[in-house]
């Protein structure tokens, strides 16, 4: 197909970014080749760059399924704003938008045509793309066509109809979470074959990790909060509906802007809250992992977890949701030996197969391993994903080292308390009966006459509660699945008992607010800032856009720090290409103090 506009070009004059990032230019170079590919790539690190420059690379126009309505939207507008023909086609448009959508289309007047997996899949769309020029599938979320994994949509397998009519255009498959399992899966199912996979790096580097012992939770919240600028947005995950409804009253009635976000809420609230947050009128959504795969506001600057994710990979997607705009961001999560006796009980509870438990509990095993590790957190994220990095500087670790000790006695102890027990008691009375503090119940027990009772005088209750926290974590004990928080023995706890292995914990200390080291420079809010700030609120509210689709934080940031004077200065600005120069260059040139008129700056 003939060559329009380099993407070298494109990417500067229409996105207004300086350089390629990552495995972008190489993806886009092999799709311009009209080859297949499959491309994995964590949140926030382009992929949409992957389709959106040879869709305008070329004559035709590029078919991009997704799954996600609401973030559909916001796609559109923003590549509206970049001055590129888009349209999204879905269940939300009345018949006659429809239509008319569909005319621009067949009349070759869009360039990106967003369209939702049942509407791709239906005959009267599957008609008219036989009449259309296409010069790429994008389908994006592909590992929606997993019968496995949890966001399956039937009405993927059916995508292959889409390149009945045109066998040559080359697709190009989009994901941020694939093992290796599920990657199979997609080439084989979108017949990728004969194609390429990228595999991006799974690091990002600008989310700082901190993880603390839950003391006392709206504390720590007050805290964390405080050490915010103002007005960023986050999410905070919590487990329960109930809890998400009282943390979200508890924070409006502190004065923040905060709204719940769970699936016992009817479909019009969570669309109007989701909406709220994405256009900043919110800026704290306290959710279930409800709220999830269509969260695609880039300027999300902290994720919080108050209780437990399921997995690593669950919390390095939630976290993931955070910093895609590229701007330092923090995932802060809470734990405690509670959130792991939950999940257990949980699990137990499910109906899942056996084989299934097992993995969940091993899954589970390893989140608790990353709560309690004395290493660098990224180093032990990465690893888990088969990737490596060094000591990263950017999480609580690294920032300030955990002192840890050498527990083997104490672990020793604690493991035969649980044994000579019966493998049946929680941690509080296990902690009791080490300390020696009799209670009516162990003499009924006849536990008071056992050889542990009082062998462990020299640490604390609270000492006593870490030791067995990080066993567990470690996978020396486990919560056994009568469903009483109960400990037993796993296969690890007979070595430790005999004094084979060797134990380092960590030391707990008092919870301090998230490292109070500040984030890198682009955080500094400056009156410049604000002020750039809210002429961009003006121009999306006018608009009804969400702001970041005006400009992103960072475009501002820089703006901020460079203060440039003519509209040449303000098009080296990193997100100002030629169509938002044209839009918006006069108002922010004026509120940045330069004059627009100064002659030289032949763009305007
Ligand atoms: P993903 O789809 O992988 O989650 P996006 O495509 O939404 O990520 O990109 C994340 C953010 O990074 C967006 O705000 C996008 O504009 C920005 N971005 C992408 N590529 C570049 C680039 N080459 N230079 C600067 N910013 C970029
Ligand atoms: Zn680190």
């Amino acid at each position: 197909m003939k060559m329009t506009q380099s993407p070298g070009s494109i990417l500067r004059d229409t996105f207004g970014y300086a350089s390629f990032r990552g495995l972008q230019e190489q993806v886009i170079e092999h799709v311009l080749g009209d080859q297949h590919a499959l491309v994995v790539m964590p949140t926030g690190t382009g992929k949409s760059l992957c389709y959106q420059i040879p869709a305008l690379s070329r004559g035709g126009s590029t078919v991009v399924v997704s799954p996600l309505i609401a973030l559909m939207h916001d796609q559109v507008s923003a590549l509206q704003q970049l001055g590129v023909s888009a349209a999204a086609l879905n269940s939300t448009l009345t018949s006659a938008e429809q239509h008319q959508v569909e005319q621009s289309w067949l009349a070759g007047d869009i360039k990106l045509l967003y369209v939702a997996p049942e509407r791709a899949t239906s005959s009267g769309f599957l008609r008219r793309l036989g009449d259309t020029q296409v010069n790429l599938f994008a389908i994006d979320e592909a590992h929606c066509v997993s019968q496995w994994g949890h966001d399956f949509r039937p009405e993927y397998l059916q995508l292959t109809r889409l390149w009945e009519t045109h066998p040559l255009v080359p697709r190009l498959a989009l994901t941020a979470t694939a093992d290796g399992q599920t990657q199979r899966e997609i080439v084989q199912r979108l017949q990728l074959e004969p194609g390429r996979t990228f595999l991006g790096g799974f690091d990002r580097p600008n989310i700082r990790y901190t993880i603390q012992l839950r003391q006392q939770e709206r504390g720590q919240v007050q805290r964390f909060l405080a050490q915010q600028p103002e007005d960023v947005s986050g999410i905070i995950y919590c487990l329960s509906r109930r809890k998400v409804e009282e943390m979200a009253q508890w924070l409006s009635g502190q004065g923040y802007r905060a709204l719940p976000y769970h699936a016992g809420l009817d479909n019009a609230t969570r669309q109007k809250h989701q909406r709220m947050f994405q256009l900043n009128e919110a800026n704290i959504m306290v959710a279930t992992i409800a709220f999830g795969m269509g969260v695609d506001k880039p300027d999300v600057r902290f994720v919080m977890h108050l209780d437990l994710p399921k997995s690593v990979e669950a919390y390095y997607q939630e976290t993931g949701r955070g910093g895609r705009d590229g701007l330092p961001a923090e995932a802060y999560m809470l734990y405690g030996l509670n959130d792991a006796v939950t999940l257990y009980q949980m699990m137990q509870q499910s109906q899942a197969a056996p084989e299934i438990k097992q993995v969940e509990r091993l899954k589970l095993r390893s989140l608790l391993g990353l709560c309690e590790t004395v290493r660098c957190r990224r180093q032990v994220l990465l690893e888990y994903f088969g990737d490596r990095c060094e000591p990263c500087g950017n999480c609580d670790t690294c920032l300030e080292p955990v002192a840890s000790w050498d527990a083997t006695t104490a672990a020793q102890k604690a493991l035969s308390a649980v044994y000579r027990t019966g493998q049946r008691f929680g941690v509080g009375y296990l902690s009791l009966l080490l300390r020696g503090q009799l209670e009516p119940r162990m003499q009924s027990n006849g536990h008071a006459n056992l050889p542990t009772f009082g062998v462990g005088k020299e640490l604390s209750d609270k000492e006593w509660h870490s030791v067995f926290r990080q066993l567990v974590a470690h996978g020396y004990l486990e919560v056994n699945m009568e469903g009483h928080g109960g400990l037993q023995f796993t296969a690890r706890s007979a070595a430790m008992l005999k004094g084979a292995e060797q134990l380092q914990l960590r030391r707990d200390t008092q919870a301090k607010a998230a490292s109070a080291k500040a984030l890198g420079p682009a955080r500094v809010s400056t009156p410049l800032f604000e002020r750039l700030r809210e002429v961009r609120l003006r121009l999306s509210r006018d608009q009804s856009v969400p702001p970041y689709v005006i400009f992103h934080d960072s475009t501002l940031y820089e703006m901020a720090e460079k203060r440039p004077r003519t509209a040449a200065e303000l098009r080296q600005i990193s997100g100002v290409g030629e169509s938002k120069l044209a839009r918006y260059g006069d108002i922010f040139l004026q509120a940045l103090g330069g004059d627009p008129g100064t002659p030289g700056d032949g763009q305007l």
